[in-house]
Parts: C-alpha cells; structure tokens; sequence
C-alpha cells in the first residue's frame, strides 16, 4: 500500500530580484527584472514529496481570495499535491520578498496573509496517514494540534522546525523526527557549544541538521549520521532546505533507511541549488535518481570533516 504524507503549511507567491549582494539595513540596490514563482515552506515540500514519486501526497493549506492565489494552487495541483483547500475571503495569499545575491545567498521578508488564518477548526480527519510534515509558518496553535492529533493515531510527526523560533517543550515532545538548520537549532537550544550537545538536548528521536554546502548530519537514538552535500554550481539555494526535508519524508515514507534517505535529500537539496525558484527546481525522482546513480559516494574525509564540525 502506497504511504500518505500530510503536509500542512504555508503557500506563498515569491517575489524575486536578483542582485550583486543582499542590502545592508538603509543600502538600495539595482538588481534585475521581477520574477515571480510559487513558494512557501509547506508548498515546496509537499511539491518536493509528490515529486519523489514515492507516495500519495495532501496538503492542508490556505490561500486568499486574490489573483496570487491561481498560480500557487496549479503548481500544486501540477506536481499531483491533492488539497485541502482553505480560502480566505478578503484576505491577500502569504508573499514572499526575496533578494538572492551573486553568490547564491538569499534573504526574505515573508508577508503571511491567509496563511495567518489556517486554524485548529481547519485540520481534515488524520486516519490512514503514514506521516504528517511541519513548518512554523502557520499559527503554532495549529501546528501543535495537528501534532497531536496525529500522535494519537499513530502517524508519524515530522517537524521542519522554520523559521527559526522557541518552541514549547509541549511541542517538541510529539515530535518523531526534527530538522533543523544550524540556526533554527540555536534558537531552539540556546545552549551548547557544539551541534551534538544542542541536538542531545531535543526529545525526539530523531533530529536532522542541515549544513548548507556543508551537508547534513543525523542522530537516530545513540547512532549518528552524516552526509557530506555534494559537488554543484550553485546559482540560488532557495528552497533546498524545503527540498530537502519534503524528499527525506518521502524517502522514508518509501521504507528507505535513514541514510539512504538523507543521501537522497541531499542529492535533492543540491540539485535545487542549481535552478532559480523554490518549487520550479525541485528535481522529478527520474532525474534525481539518474543524477544519484553516477554520484560518487562520500570520501572518508568529507565524512570525518563533517563528524568534526558536529562535534559528535
Ligand atoms: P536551509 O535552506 O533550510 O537553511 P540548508 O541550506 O542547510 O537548508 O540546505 C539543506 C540541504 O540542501 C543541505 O543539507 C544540503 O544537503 C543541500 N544543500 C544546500 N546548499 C547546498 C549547496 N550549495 N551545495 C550542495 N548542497 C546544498
């Protein structure tokens, strides 16, 4: 039987400019032509665990009664994303402004509209899900609802812990697998002099730790994990790290163990670095196998680099 994945989260339309770097506090700068692409964490990911192909994919989400609305919902439909579907009347669909610089870094200013209105009361029935994925970019009410309630039925809670904030010890308690980037960490622990001891702070599991080009590293129980990234020409790293937790969830979802599944997000992540846009560089499973395949595996270097980074 095929795996059901929730993802519940945010949709937002990313406004884009491009320019030589991101502007200081007061600073203007030229950059280029407006683009516009469908993005939001809870849409990238969903759009990322339909494309890994693996399993059948939902998304609860709201969006408002506005012409930013149309295009977010065809790529979710699109990618094969089933929805439900919260409309808010008069209430503009979450934005996103987006500066990404030459080399690839980003900063964003997040307008949340309709997202700001998806609620407990919104939350469809949970039976039959194999997994439910997280993001903070909608009420944390509404968050730790679902959370509970899919802990109650046995579906599997995945936390995508973004934007970075505190989070109640409630909330971190229903969680069976946490990711994180480094500064999402942080925020969650403050204290710690390295990625090991925060991350032996956290209740779930498992927790998973972004490291940009770095990689990523994994602790499941007393065992840890790391995956080196792999080797690409980076052109905006928009949307890898949604990239990479909708194609872990899928992967486990697909009964891969959890190095294989990180290895597969990873090879996900770096492969939407080379693209602009969140969810139009997400790459189909085909392709991303076909890449992984001529992939060379990760040195014993890279790998003890990165044990040595995490303090592990
Ligand atoms: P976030 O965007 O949430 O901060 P990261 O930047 O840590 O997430 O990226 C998530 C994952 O995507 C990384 O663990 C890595 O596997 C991959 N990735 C991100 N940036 C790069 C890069 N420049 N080159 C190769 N892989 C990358």
């Amino acid at each position: 039987m095929q795996a059901m994945i929730l993802v519940a989260g945010s949709a937002n339309l990313d406004f884009v400019v491009r320019a030589s770097h991101i502007p200081q506090p007061g600073e203007t700068v030229l950059g280029d032509d407006l683009r516009t692409y469908p993005g939001g964490k809870g849409a990238n990911q969903a759009v990322a665990c339909a494309r890994a192909g693996a399993a059948d994919v939902a998304m609860l989400l709201a969006l408002g009664d506005d012409a930013y609305a149309a295009p977010l919902e065809k790529s979710l439909r699109d990618a094969g994303v089933r929805l439900h579907l919260v409309r808010v009347p008069a209430v503009a669909t979450g934005t996103a402004f987006i500066c990404v610089s030459d080399d690839a870094e980003n900063a964003i200013t997040v307008a949340p509209g309709a997202n700001a209105h998806l609620l407990p009361q919104h939350i469809p029935d949970l039976h039959g899900l194999s997994h439910v994925l997280l993001q903070l970019e909608i009420p944390l009410d509404t968050v730790i609802a679902l959370a509970q309630r899919a802990r109650a039925l046995g579906v599997c809670v995945v936390l995508n812990a973004a934007p970075a904030r505190a989070l109640p010890a409630e909330l971190l308690a229903l969680v069976d697998i946490l990711i994180v980037n480094q500064g999402e960490l942080a925020a969650l622990v403050p204290h710690g002099d390295t990625i090991a001891q925060r991350v032996a702070l956290l209740p779930s599991e498992r927790v998973v730790v972004t490291l940009g080009s770095q990689g990523c590293c994994a602790r499941h129980g007393d065992t840890w994990h790391f995956q080196p990234a792999f080797a690409v020409s980076a052109v905006d790293s928009t949307g890898a790290g949604d990239t990479f937790c909708g194609s872990l969830v899928a992967a486990l979802a697909h009964g891969q163990p959890l190095a294989a599944a990180l290895r597969y997000a990873s090879a996900a992540g770096a492969l939407a670095c080379t693209q602009a846009g969140a969810q139009a560089a997400i790459p189909a499973a085909d392709a991303l196998r076909r890449w992984l395949a001529q992939a060379p595996a990760a040195s014993a270097q890279s790998v003890a680099a990165l044990r040595l980074a995490c303090g592990a």
